[in-house]
């Protein structure tokens, strides 16, 4: 039996693990948020002080880090050498990090084996930025998830201040477009919209809307 595998990419703060998160509620999916698997690796560096441009450095630490990811009661953890940091990785430093780290070859490679095994033994919706290109070229659907900047800036700006931190909107608009030069301009695995990709834009629509969308485009696809 071949599993249903769901691909959704985009840039940083289009929407994707929140309406990835609902739509595998709602479809009985596991999800996998390939962004805090990245999350965890950067963590792991920037705990242990090692920069992305020494490359010996960050292939040695690579043998030494495992991530996984754990499901309790519906809600998915990120385990970084046995230790839960699903919070910690959430912050502006590691998310700066995640883009910085993520670029690296030997970085996407060791995750990329965790990514297909998932998805070989499992109903999954996936989101990254490289899931419909390179990870699941053969997913039976892919989104491509799009907003504005300043809409998505503006959406992350939300959700800090929701959880206390004092942010200035500019400078998280700039590190929005920070990330997403960095993540469409890289070498390995840039962010690009596969060709037969669907492009939704959530700037003007609702969570609703658009899980919606995705989950009739998917139950299409399983009576098919
Ligand atoms: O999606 P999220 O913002 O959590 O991802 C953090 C960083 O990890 C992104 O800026 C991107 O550089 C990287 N990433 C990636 N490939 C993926 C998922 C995330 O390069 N499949």
């Amino acid at each position: 039996m071949r599993f249903m595998n769901v691909a959704i990419d985009g840039p940083a703060g289009a929407g994707k693990s929140t309406i990835a998160k609902a739509c595998a509620k709602e479809l009985g999916y596991i999800y996998v948020d390939t962004g805090a698997m990245y999350r965890g690796i950067a963590l792991y560096m920037v705990d242990h002080k090692i920069r992305p441009t020494d490359i010996e450095a960050v292939k040695q630490a690579l043998l030494d880090v495992n991530v996984t990811l754990r499901y309790e009661d519906g809600k998915q953890l990120l385990i970084v050498n046995g230790q839960d940091v699903s919070d910690r990785i959430r912050t502006p430093e590691v998310s700066a990090a995640a883009s910085l780290f993520s670029a690296i070859p030997e970085v996407r490679k060791a995750l990329l084996d965790l990514q297909h095994d998932i998805a070989e033994k499992n109903n999954v919706l996936m989101d990254g930025r490289d899931i419909g290109t390179v990870i699941l070229p053969q997913a039976q659907v892919k989104i491509y998830l799009d907003a504005s900047p300043e809409i998505r800036g503006k959406r992350r700006y939300d959700e800090l201040v929701l959880k206390g931190e004092s942010v200035v909107l500019e400078d998280i608009i700039e590190d929005v477009k920070q990330r997403d030069y960095q993540d469409m301009h890289r070498e390995t695995s840039p962010l690009k919209k596969a060709d037969d990709a669907i492009v939704v834009d959530s700037s003007y629509m609702t969570i609703e809307e658009v899980q919606n969308k995705i989950v009739s485009l998917v139950r299409e696809k399983e009576n098919a």
